[in-house]
């Protein structure tokens, strides 16, 4: 391990789980972290294992050049730093917090009126996998800027830079998220489904998590699905739209009478019966990128 002494001082803004995730990391890795969170006590453990908890956000920028933002938000940042856009100048911002594109962008041109870079990022795990071989960070803005505190930012995930667009990586964080979210929202119901009718639900979840590592291999890696979407071309009479769409109305009828919830069901069988009246029923059920990618 590198002596401490050698390593760029890193700030790191924001102790929740995933900050605090990433100040262990930062410090494992011997550099110098300082901190400031809201509520200073959540920095306890980590000012134990030798972070400086600064007392104002102000002193947390002079600190260090590179400031690693870990929020809720966007005005979460503001909230901290606007009253100390006085010490911003100079330093480099990397905001890994959520949020949309849009603010990202307007992030970046707060930053540069206060004489400050800024980076936008996202991680793509979980914070107990934050510094694993497994994280990866979308990143964009100043490509060159990226690369010159690559070897810090690195240490928390690899990072994958989308773009000089400073919205773009919350675009893919969100994309990911919409995936992901819509994916465990799917689960949960699914396994109401069964609870309702008696089955134990871990019973059931093995299945269920076949069906998530399925999914690749059902879409033979996304090539064909690719090139659908991007052509609207929907080739295809094994998994038709009308016969999908079919399913989806049971599961609705099923959820109805067992009592649970069904508003993701009733989402569902809304994209089938939209691209069934868009004349889509007998194509593949790809056609409900017809229906999805612009709303009507
Ligand atoms: P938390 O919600 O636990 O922590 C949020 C942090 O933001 C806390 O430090 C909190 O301060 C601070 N905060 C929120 N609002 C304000 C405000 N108005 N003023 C000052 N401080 C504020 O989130 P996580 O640590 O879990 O996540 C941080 C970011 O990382 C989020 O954007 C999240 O989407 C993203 N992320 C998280 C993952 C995870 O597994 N946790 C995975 C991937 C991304 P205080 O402690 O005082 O409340």
């Amino acid at each position: 391990m590198n002596s401490s002494h050698d390593l760029a001082p890193v700030t790191v803004i924001g102790l929740g789980p995933m900050g605090r995730a990433m100040v262990t990391t930062l410090m494992n890795a011997g550099h110098p972290v300082t901190v400031w969170n809201r509520t200073p006590s959540r920095a306890a453990e980590l000012v134990t294992a030798g972070a400086t908890l600064a007392p104002t956000p102000a002193d947390a920028l002079v600190a260090s050049e590179l400031i690693i933002l870990s929020l809720t938000d966007y005005p979460a940042m503001y909230d901290i730093l606007g009253g100390s856009t006085g010490a911003l100048a100079g330093k480099v911002l990397v905001n890994l917090s959520s949020d949309t594109p849009e603010a990202s962008r307007e992030a970046t041109a707060w930053a540069a009126k206060h004489g400050a870079s800024f980076l936008t990022g996202g991680v793509m795990v979980p914070a107990p996998m934050v510094g694993t071989e497994a994280a990866y960070v979308y990143y964009s803005g100043p490509e060159a800027l990226l690369r010159e505190h690559e070897s810090v930012l690195r240490l928390l995930g690899a990072p994958r830079y989308v773009g000089k667009d400073p919205g773009l990586a919350q675009l893919w964080y969100q994309a990911q998220l919409t995936v992901f979210l819509t994916a465990l929202s799917g689960l949960l119901q699914a396994a109401a489904l069964v609870s309702a009718a008696g089955v134990p639900v871990g019973d059931f979840l093995p299945d269920a998590l076949d069906t998530f590592t399925g999914i690749p291999v059902m879409l033979e890696g996304g090539r064909e699905l690719a090139k659908s979407l991007e052509t609207g071309v929907h080739p295809g009479d094994l998994s038709t739209v009308l016969m999908m769409g079919a399913t989806a109305d049971h599961i609705v009828r099923t959820s109805e009478t067992l009592g649970v919830d069904v508003d993701v069901p009733k989402a569902v069988k809304s994209h089938y019966d939209r691209t069934i009246a868009a004349g889509h029923g007998t194509d593949n059920w790809t056609a409900l990128y017809e229906v999805i990618k612009s709303r009507r």
